[in-house]
């Protein structure tokens, strides 16, 4: 009788890293579009910071592929391209309007958002598939993010209370 070959977790795990890899790589070309884009000299330098970590981020996705002893690839990821659609078409239609930062905030926080949920789910597969050095670089990425995404939330909450006393 032949035994069936099924995918297993690890596998899922590779894939997904894949999906953050190619995520990673469109995310560190659109942020200096969102930097140039930005009004609020505060959300420009969130911008900018956040360009460095993303390298960063990539660096640790490759450090995980080594130690999985996989070539680090991507995996056209179609949601971050949707996402990353929707920043592009508020740029654009909300160019030189007073929304402009509100709408480049809520961009980013939806590419925050889709890293987090990817980050949280790759740390614990790797903790449950024994690579804990993996485990805790992913862990490490996944704070800056949520860091990330808790200043972001601060410049809408000081952006809406700037427009109100305008
Ligand atoms: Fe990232
Ligand atoms: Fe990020």
């Amino acid at each position: 009788m032949a035994v069936k070959t099924e995918m297993g977790l690890e596998d899922l795990f590779i894939d997904t890293l894949k999906d953050i890899y190619y995520a990673e790589k469109q995310i560190v070309k659109a942020l200096p579009k969102m930097a140039k884009a930005a009004q609020d000299p505060s959300l420009k330098a969130g911008f900018e910071k956040h360009m460095g970590e993303t390298e960063v981020h990539i660096e640790r996705l490759e450090q995980v592929f080594e130690i999985i002893g996989k070539p680090a690839r991507g995996k056209t990821c179609d949601a971050i391209l949707g996402i990353l659609e929707e920043g592009k078409s508020i740029m654009e239609d909300y160019k030189g309007t007073i929304a402009l930062d509100a709408g480049l905030i809520a961009a980013a926080q939806a590419v925050e958002h889709y890293e987090m949920a990817r980050y949280g789910t790759l740390r614990t597969w790797a903790e449950q598939l024994g690579y804990a050095d993996a485990a805790k670089l992913l862990e490490t990425t996944l704070l800056e993010e949520r860091t990330t995404d808790q200043t972001l939330t601060k410049l809408a909450e000081a952006g809406g209370d700037n427009a109100k006393a305008a």
